[in-house]
C-alpha cells in the first residue's frame, strides 16, 4: 500500500470518528472517503471578495463565506430554488421577508445585535445599514492596524450566531433568549481569540 492510500486512510478514519451521527457502511463510506481525498487537495486562497480569517475556525469563515455568495439557505433563497415552503417571512419577528440583508442586518434583534458591538469596540462613527456595511466593517472602521484582524474575528462570529440563533428560533422547540446573542458574541470572541494566541506563542 502507497504512503498517500495510508494517508488517505488515515484522513478517512480521523474523518469518521469527529462525526456524532455514525456512518453506515457501503456507498456512505465510500463517499466520505471521496470527500476527504477532495478535501485534501482544497486550499484555502483570499479572493477579492473574501478574506479567510485564520484566527477562526473554518466552518466560522464558510458561514461569511456563504452569507456574501448569497448560499445560506434563507427562506428566500430557498424559496428562488423553488422549493415548497409554508412561509418565506423572517422566523425572528415574522414582519419581513427573510433575506440575507434582512436576517443579518434588517430584523430588529440582529440591529440591537450589532449595536451592542459597535458600542463595545467604542465605535461611534461608523453604522451598519446593510449586509455589504456588515461585511466590509473591517474596513471602515478606524482601528490600529493591529487590532483589525481581531475586529474581523468578531464581525464573523457575530454573523455566525445571528445564523445559529435563527436556527433555534426555527428548530427549537423553545424560543431562544435574545438577550445572549451578544453575550456569546464576546464569550466565543475570547475563547477563538486567546486559543489562537496560545497556539501561536507555543509554536
Ligand atoms: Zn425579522
Amino acid at each position: 500500500m502507497s504512503t498517500n492510500q495510508n494517508a488517505n486512510d488515515l484522513r478517512t478514519r480521523n474523518a469518521l470518528s469527529s462525526i456524532k451521527t455514525p456512518v453506515r457502511l457501503g456507498l456512505e463510506v465510500s463517499d466520505l472517503s471521496d470527500m476527504c481525498d477532495l478535501l485534501a487537495h482544497l486550499r484555502l486562497v483570499d479572493s477579492p471578495d473574501f478574506r479567510w480569517n485564520k484566527i477562526l475556525p473554518l466552518k466560522v469563515n464558510i458561514n461569511t463565506w456563504r452569507i456574501i455568495h448569497k448560499r445560506v439557505p434563507t427562506r428566500s433563497n430557498l424559496d428562488y430554488r423553488w422549493i415548497d415552503l409554508d412561509s418565506v417571512r423572517c422566523p425572528i419577528c415574522d414582519d419581513e421577508i427573510e433575506s440575507e440583508e434582512h436576517i443579518f442586518v434588517m430584523c430588529n434583534v440582529v440591529r440591537e445585535a450589532w449595536k451592542n458591538i459597535m458600542l463595545w469596540w467604542k465605535i461611534n462613527n461608523t453604522f451598519v445599514n446593510n449586509l455589504n456595511d456588515a461585511i466590509n466593517l473591517e474596513d471602515r472602521v478606524s482601528l490600529p492596524t493591529k487590532l483589525l484582524k481581531v475586529f474581523d474575528v468578531v464581525v464573523q462570529i457575530t454573523l455566525w450566531f445571528l445564523w445559529k440563533f435563527r436556527n433555534n428560533v426555527v428548530f427549537s422547540s423553545k424560543r431562544p433568549c435574545e438577550e445572549l446573542i451578544f453575550n456569546d458574541i464576546k464569550l466565543y470572541s475570547f475563547v477563538w481569540i486567546s486559543n489562537r494566541l496560545k497556539k501561536s506563542s507555543m509554536n
